[in-house]
C-alpha cells in the first residue's frame, strides 16, 4: 500500500507529546512550529506515490522503493534513482527522510541470521517489523545513541546503573518488556509513525539492560519527545526563508517514562556485541548510509547550482578566479556521483542471494562529505560577499510603494531586478548562513557519528593485508646487495612497476 499525503497527516494527529520548552505540543499538523514541515512530508508522501520509479509491485501490492530487498544491480540501481528523486524533492535537505532508516531495516532483513542468537536476538519479529512498515508504507527513525550523562560509566558506577540516563530495559513479562530513560537524537522524530531504538554506539559489557533494540509508534504512552528550537516558527516568511519554513525536519530527545513494549517489537535483548552488530554485520548500515550518499549528492547539486547562480547574480561569473571556484565545486559534484555510482557497480553479495552497494566506497563517501561540507559552504559564502546584508530586512519592503520604488531603482542591477536579487540572496542565506544552515552543518558532521567513528568504518573494512602485501613484495625485490654498487655499477633490475601491479 502506498500512503497518500492525506492518510498520512490523519496518523499523525496521533496525541503525540512533543515538548518545546515547557509548551506541549499534540498536534504537528497545526502548530506553527511544525505544520509546514508536515504538510512537505505530506506531498512527499503524494510525490513518492505519483512518481514512476519511486515504487515497485511485489505479490500484487506495491510498496516504496526502499523497502525493495535487492537481489541485482539493477535492483541497486533502482534503489539509488529512488534515493534520488526523494532527495530532490527537498533539496536534501530532509536528512532522515522515509528512505533512511527503513533501508537499515530492509538491509537487515537481507542476513536475519545476524539477530539468531537465541534468547537473545529475534529474526522473525524483525521479519515481521519490516512486513509492517512496508505494507503500510510507515516512517520510521532512530534513536541509537546514549545521552551525554550515560558517557562516563565505569565498573564503579556498576552498583548505580540505574542511575543512568540512558534507556534501559527496567522490567519484563510475558507480554513484553518496560524501558526506562532517554536517548538521542531522533531527527525527524516529530514527523515519524515509529521510532526505532538501539545502539550504533558501542555499549560496553555489564551494561546489557541498555543493549535493547526495539521500535515504538510515536504515541505509545509514557514517550514524550524533548524538541530542539523550531527554525519553522523562526521563519519570517516563505520569501524570506524558503527552506527552513518547509524543510525544518525536527531534532528530538526521545524520553520514555516505563514505556510498555510488547515482545514482538523487540529484535534484540541483553547482548551488548549483537546490540550493534546488526547495523555492522547486516547490510542495514550500508542500505542507510547509501541513501545519505545520496541524499547529500542532492543537497551539493543545489549548492553548486546556487554558487553559479550568484556568480552570475554578482556580475562575477567572467573572472577567472571565480570560475576557478566553480570548476572546482562542480569536480566535487562530479566525484560524489562517481562514488555513488561506484558503490552500485562494485557491489557486494551479503549471502541469501542478496546484494548491497560496496561498503568501503560507501563510507569513504561518507568520510568524503563530513570533510568537504564545511569546505565547500564556505567556498559559496566568499562568492555572495555582502550582498546579503544589503537586502532590506524582509519582503515587507515591498508592500510599500514608495520604498518598493526606491528598492526597485536603487538595488537592481543591469540584468537583474532588485527583488529577484533579494529573492536569491535569501534563498541562498537560508542555505548558508542562517541558524537553519548552521544545524545543517552540524548534522553533515554528526548525522552518522563524528568524524573519528565514521573513519573507524574504514579502518575496519580496509584490505590491510592486500595493502602490506604491496609493500612486502617491493621490500622483497631488493636486499643489501642490490643496486647502487660502489664501482658505480647499473641500478637493481627490480622494477618497481612490476613488484605494485604483481
Ligand atoms: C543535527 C543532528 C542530527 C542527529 N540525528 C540523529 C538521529 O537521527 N539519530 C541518532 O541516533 N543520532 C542522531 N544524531 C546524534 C549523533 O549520532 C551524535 O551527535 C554523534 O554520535 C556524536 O555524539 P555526541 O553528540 O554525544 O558527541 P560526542 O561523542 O560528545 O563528541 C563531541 C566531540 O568530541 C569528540 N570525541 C568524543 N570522543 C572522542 C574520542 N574517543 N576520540 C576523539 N574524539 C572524540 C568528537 O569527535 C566530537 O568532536 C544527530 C546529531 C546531530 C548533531
Amino acid at each position: 500500500m502506498l500512503r497518500t499525503g492525506d492518510d498520512y497527516l490523519k496518523a499523525l494527529r496521533d496525541g503525540r507529546r512533543i515538548y518545546i520548552g515547557s509548551e506541549l505540543v499534540t498536534d504537528v499538523t497545526t502548530h506553527p512550529a511544525f505544520r509546514n514541515a508536515a504538510h512537505s512530508y505530506a506531498r512527499l508522501f503524494d510525490f513518492k506515490r505519483e512518481t514512476e520509479g519511486m515504487s515497485f509491485e511485489e505479490n500484487g501490492e506495491r510498496h516504496s522503493f526502499y523497502y525493495k530487498q535487492a537481489r541485482t544491480i539493477e535492483d541497486l540501481v533502482f534503489r539509488k534513482n529512488g534515493h534520488k528523486l526523494l532527495a530532490d524533492f527537498s533539496y536534501g535537505l530532509l536528512g532522515r527522510s522515509p528512505d533512511h532508516v527503513s533501508s537499515f531495516v530492509t538491509g537487515m532483513t537481507m542476513k536475519p541470521e545476524v539477530f539468531d542468537v537465541p534468547g537473545h536476538g529475534f529474526p522473525d519479529h524483525l521479519l515481521a517489523y519490516y512486513k509492517h512498515l512496508r505494507d503500510n508504507d510507515l516512517y520510521v527513525t532512530y534513536a541509537v545513541h546514549p545521552p551525554a550523562g550515560a558517557k562516563n560509566w565505569s565498573q564503579d558506577a556498576k552498583a548505580h546503573l540505574f542511575d543512568s540516563p540512558s534507556l534501559q530495559v527496567v522490567a519484563s513479562d510475558e507480554h513484553g518488556i518496560t524501558i526506562h530513560g532517554m536517548k538521542m537524537l531522533a531527527t525527524g522524530g516529530a514527523f515519524v509513525d515509529e521510532i526505532w531504538i538501539g545502539n550504533l554506539t558501542p555499549i560496553a559489557p555489564g551494561r546489557e539492560k541498555e543493549a535493547v533494540t526495539c521500535a515504538i509508534p510515536v504515541a505509545t504512552p509514557g514517550v514524550t519527545l524533548w524538541s530542539r528550537k523550531s527554525m519553522e516558527r523562526m521563519a519570517e516568511s516563505t520569501f524570506d526563508n524558503p527552506l527552513s519554513s518547509r524543510f525544518d525536519e525536527s531534532d528530538v530527545m526521545l524520553f520514555c517514562d516505563h514505556v510498555k513494549v510488547p515482545w514482538q517489537r523487540v529484535f534484540t535483548i541483553g547482548h551488548v556485541d549483537l546490540s550493534r552488530a546488526i547495523y555492522l554485520d547486516t547490510a542495514g548500515h550500508c542500505l542507510g548510509n547509501h541513501q545519505s550518499n545520496t541524499r547529500f549528492w542532492a543537497k551539493l547539486q543545489f549548492i553548486v547550482g546556487l554558487a553559479n547562480k550568484i556568480a552570475q547574480s554578482g556580475g562575477v561569473r567572467g573572472i577567472a578566479a571565480v570560475q576557478d571556484t566553480l570548476g572546482r565545486l562542480s569536480a566535487l559534484e562530479a566525484t560524489l556521483a562517481g562514488m555513488l555510482d561506484g558503490q552500485v557497480l562494485a557491489h557486494e553479495a551479503i549471502g541469501n542471494g542478496f546484494v548491497m552497494p560496496n561498503r568501503r566506497y560507501m563510507y569513504a563517501a561518507l568520510n568524503w562529505c563530513q570533510e568537504n561540507y564545511v569546505h565547500i559552504c564556505t567556498a559559496v559564502r566568499e562568492l555572495m560577499g555582502g550582498a546579503v546584508f544589503q537586502m532590506p530586512a524582509n519582503v515587507t519592503v515591498t508592500q510599500d510603494e514608495a520604498l518598493s520604488d526606491i528598492f526597485e531603482s536603487f538595488w537592481s542591477t543591469e540584468k537583474e531586478s532588485a527583488l529577484d536579487r533579494m529573492k536569491l540572496y535569501k534563498l541562498a542565506w537560508d542555505m548558508l548562513g542562517s541558524e537553519f544552515a548552521s544545524r545543517h552543518l552540524q548534522y553533515e558532521n554528526f548525522y552518522a557519528g563524528p568524524s573519528f567513528v565514521v573513519r573507524a568504518y574504514s579502518m575496519r573494512l580496509a584490505p590491510w593485508a592486500a595493502f602490506d602485501g604491496i609493500v612486502d613484495k617491493l621490500m622483497a625485490g631488493y636486499g643489501p646487495g642490490t643496486g647502487r654498487e660502489p664501482s658505480g655499477a647499473p641500478l637493481t633490475d627490480f622494477s618497481a612497476a612490476e613488484a605494485v601491479a604483481g
